[in-house]
């Protein structure tokens, strides 16, 4: 693990917003100026190749990053853009398709959060 590694997956398990490259970036940046945004890429293929993050995208929307890897759901909120984690404990996987081997398994929900909706 490079420094530059450690420091991208340490943001991730520190702050579980789901930040943009952008942000995880601009965060970084504050304590080693030299960053590139091309190092950040770089190593959030090499983390998620790892599989010690993943990348969740929904729709037209940045790529958001997440350090948490056990499966769970993500809602996205479309008035702030904020992304909620929750546990799939009573959602059911597909039956409908016998013999198909599943590798990968990602719940998204669009809507507003109870923040936005009371806003409103
Ligand atoms: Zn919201
Ligand atoms: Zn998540």
């Amino acid at each position: 693990m490079t420094p530059q590694r450690i420091g991208v997956y340490r943001y991730l398990l520190e702050n579980r917003t789901h930040p943009t490259v952008e942000t995880v970036y601009q965060a970084l940046k504050a304590d080693s100026p030299s960053l590139s945004k091309t190092t950040i890429y770089n190593t959030v293929d090499t983390l998620t190749d790892a599989g010690l993050i993943r990348v969740i995208r929904v729709g037209e929307g940045e790529a958001r990053l997440d350090g948490e890897i056990i499966d769970h759901g993500h809602f996205f909120c479309r008035v702030c853009g904020n992304v909620y984690d929750f546990d799939l404990d009573n959602c059911h996987l597909p039956q409908s398709l016998p013999g198909f081997r599943m590798e990968g398994f990602d719940v998204h929900v669009a809507g507003v959060c109870a923040a936005c909706a009371e806003k409103d």
